[in-house]
């Protein structure tokens, strides 16, 4: 997101610095600024957790992290070596207040150090359990009193529903104002869907395409091969609905649907998609029924291995009603998107584990050539693959090479691979960035995250009322439920899936 190098000194102080995100993309994510020189001179990184830990064990495991993780591959010597001079340990209990007033000492020896302030960053890496109790534990040991140069990260989830959610909103607001809470859903920080923004805005082509007239649905589909692992104790009380419906996907379709801000700043950004959001319709329970469908994965066999069910993960509930699998028809309700249905869906233990954003224009008002022309024959399509692949394609008609007249589907092809020789920067590299620039573009502003949880709420109320009769309903290694596949169906359309390597 940034442009301009910025020099600003500051400390980032991690909780949950011991913890799983830290090693696999926090501190990769930092490395590779500081390798690329986005790092202030004057930085340091406090990483704390309960663990005991001196400054050279938790360095080595910050190594260990970036070594596995980081899209830059092992860490040189030499680099890792000035790096980590900037890293120290603290061991704290986040429930303590006494363990705040040693970061209190640390900043401020190295304000004295730099002779400067310093921007402070509290990056909340933990259970969200703890992010009440952290935000007050600052703000009484003042570590949150200089408004202009301190900031809150906050992991996803924010909040467990839309009630939950407000009460962080309103604790966090108590302590912060809303341009030093940096709410983070990774999913923006993906070049390709930065790019949605800078493809629908930057180019006259789309717009006046890019409504009800022309096109007839979109789909947005996240699927992924991996299952629950060792995670039933925290995805149990989450599900598929939550834990990506609610943020993911929703983020994705907000840049689709939104209308052109007037500017590319924060506020404006945020203020075009929460529009979104507002305008989406609202569930009845009979909707529910109707437009949403759940899945939760059995056993099966995935790339020639034998994988558990959902339901006998490690420490999973043997009974759990807790869906794996998502699918909604959501329906924007203005002028630009009257009638024209999204479909969301997202999965554990799917054939294939890709994001793709598909909108499908409408038919051409009328063919020139007879039936026969067109036996594969499509509707134009715009496909935007998020991950693993990174491209955009536009999927035309074209005359096949031949004595005949035969039609079929070319894609015109923005691969990222193809046009650019450096290497895209992991998400968590541009938010970190954009943290310590104070650019909140990227980030869920509170009104945002609690449209979300109010539109999804009549979908979460009702499945929890209404346990799923027959669940497992879909087997390791296929593309989910049936009933995901007649949501669509009975619309006339199908789930859309990007061929191997582009290949047909
Ligand atoms: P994790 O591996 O379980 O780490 C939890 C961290 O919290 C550890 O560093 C732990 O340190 C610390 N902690 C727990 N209780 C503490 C206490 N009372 N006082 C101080 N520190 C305490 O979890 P994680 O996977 O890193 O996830 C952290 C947050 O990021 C969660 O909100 C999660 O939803 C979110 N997130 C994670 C990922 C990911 O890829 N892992 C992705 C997206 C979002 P000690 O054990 O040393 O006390």
């Amino acid at each position: 997101m940034s442009s301009t190098k910025k020099n600003q000194p500051t400390v980032f102080v991690i909780f949950g610095g011991t913890g799983d995100l830290n090693a696999r993309k926090l501190a990769p994510a930092l490395y590779n600024l500081f390798l690329d020189g986005w790092l202030p001179e004057q930085f340091a990184i406090i990483g704390t957790g309960r663990t005991a830990l001196s400054d050279e064990k938790f360095r080595a495991k910050l190594l260990d992290g970036i070594n596995q993780f980081s899209r830059t591959g092992k860490a040189a010597k030499d680099q890792w070596s000035k790096f980590s001079e900037h890293v120290v340990y603290q061991m704290a209990d986040v429930k303590e207040a006494a363990s705040y007033q040693e970061f209190g000492k640390r900043i401020k020896a190295y304000e004295q150090e730099w002779k400067t302030p310093a921007n402070v960053i509290y990056y909340l890496a933990v259970s969200p359990d703890f992010f009440p109790i952290i935000a007050s534990n600052l703000a009484q040991s003042n570590l949150a009193d200089d408004t202009d140069r301190t900031r809150i990260v906050i992991e996803k989830p924010f909040g467990h529903d839309l009630e939950s959610s407000r009460e962080l909103n309103r604790l966090l607001g108590q302590i912060f104002h809303e341009r030093q809470i940096y709410r983070i859903d990774h999913y923006l920080g993906k070049e390709t869907v930065q790019n949605i923004m800078a493809f629908r805005f930057a180019n006259a082509l789309l717009e006046p395409l890019w409504n009800r007239n022309y096109i007839e649905h979109v789909q947005i589909s996240v699927t992924e091969q991996l299952g629950v692992g060792d995670r039933s104790g925290y995805y149990d009380g989450a599900g598929a609905l939550r834990d990506m419906i609610q943020n993911h996907l929703l983020q994705l379709l907000c840049l689709v649907a939104m209308e052109p801000p007037v500017n590319f700043t924060a506020d404006e950004v945020r203020n075009r998609k929460v529009d979104v959001l507002r305008a989406m319709r609202r569930f009845t329970p009979e909707d529910v029924r109707e437009l949403a469908v759940r899945g939760q994965y059995g056993s099966g066999w995935m790339e020639g291995k034998q994988v558990p069910g959902y339901r006998e993960e490690a420490d999973a509930n043997p009974t759990s009603n807790t869906e794996t699998f998502a699918a909604v028809k959501f329906f924007v309700d203005n002028w630009r998107w009257q009638g024209v249905p999204f479909y969301l869906r997202t999965g554990k233990r799917l054939h294939r584990s890709a994001s793709i954003i598909t909108i499908q224009f409408k038919d051409a008002p009328h063919s020139i050539f007879p039936a026969e022309t067109g036996e594969n024959w499509q509707q134009n399509r715009l496909v935007i693959s998020i991950q693993p692949e990174m491209s955009i394609r536009l999927q035309l008609q074209a005359k096949r090479p031949g004595l005949d007249m035969m039609l079929n589907t070319v894609d015109m092809v923005f691969d990222y691979k193809g046009t650019y020789t450096s290497e895209a920067p992991e998400a968590y590299e541009t938010l970190l960035l954009d943290t310590m620039e104070g650019d909140q573009t990227l980030f869920m502003r509170g009104d945002q995250v609690e449209a979300a949880w109010d539109l999804i709420m009549p979908i979460l109320t009702s499945w929890q009322n209404r346990a799923s009769q027959n669940f497992p309903n879909y087997s390791a290694d296929s593309w989910g439920p049936e009933v995901a596949e007649a949501l669509i169906a009975r619309d006339g359309f199908h789930w859309f899936t990007l061929p191997l390597n582009g290949k047909k």
